[in-house]
């Protein structure tokens, strides 16, 4: 029995804003550790978080260049975790009722028009970042709540050649919008998947029932590994149209 691939592809992208999506701290990359940061960011007692309305505008603008639906209304919740990057113990994300929703992105591909639909995107916060030294380890909170947009696509995806070729075109329409630069570098974008197979020449019960199959989601790409190695190792591993050695 012959199997197809079918892949969604969710990307982060960080936002080109100035400041911070809940409180002023700057947006910039390269800062002494913890100089940006707030009792906001921190997640200490009694702050009360703003929305950053540059932030709310480009996650619109992303909806209007991925021909999205923009809902009349939006809000954001509390999603709990612990994880020691993350001051909060929680992320304020958008989930239920996000900015934008229903869209498609449209791109060439083996000599056609390939299109992948895009569910949903949604604006989150990112967290900061740990760094592990031989004795001990330190956190830098420099990064954490900075306006993170989640592109969400719907598993229309069949090879990692097409991930690669919609990864691309998403890329080139986020920074033609203005919306981020994409530098995989500065940790600004990255892809993680949703694999499954189907049967080849299926009916639609055929695709319900292997498609709820075999699943499974993978976040970071191995270090030290070029992306085109990584394309062909693992077709989820696609980093966001460069070909760098140290993307994260
Ligand atoms: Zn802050």
């Amino acid at each position: 029995m012959d199997y197809e691939a079918v892949i969604g592809l969710e990307t982060h992208v960080q936002l080109k804003t100035k400041s911070k999506m809940w409180c002023g701290c700057a947006n910039v990359f390269g800062a002494p550790p913890n100089t940006n940061v707030c009792p906001v960011c921190l997640g200490l007692p009694g702050v009360l978080p703003v929305p950053n309305d540059e932030a709310l505008r480009l996650t619109v603008l992303t909806g209007f260049l991925l021909n999205c639906e923009i809902p009349r209304f939006a809000k954001f919740d509390r999603k709990s975790y612990f994880y020691p990057d993350m001051p909060k113990n929680y992320q304020i994300t958008q989930y239920d009722k996000p900015s934008t929703a229903n869209g498609h992105v449209e791109f060439e591909f083996n000599g056609g028009l390939a299109r992948v639909r895009i569910t949903r995107a949604h604006l989150e916060e990112d967290v900061g970042k740990n760094t592990h030294f031989e004795r001990n380890s330190g956190v830098d909170f420099n990064r954490a709540g900075v306006p993170l947009l989640e592109i969400v696509s719907e598993p229309d995806i069949a090879s990692a050649d097409m991930a690669y070729e919609y990864l691309n075109a998403l890329k080139d329409i986020l920074i033609y919008g203005g919306i981020s630069d994409c530098d995989m570098e500065k940790r600004e974008c990255a892809a993680q998947g949703r694999e499954g197979t189907r049967r080849e020449n299926r009916n639609q019960e055929h695709e319900q029932l292997f498609w709820r199959a075999p699943r499974a989601g993978i976040r970071n790409p191995a270090p030290n590994r070029s992306g085109e190695e990584g394309r062909q190792a693992d077709p989820i591993h696609t980093p966001l149209g460069r070909r760098s050695r140290h993307h994260r």
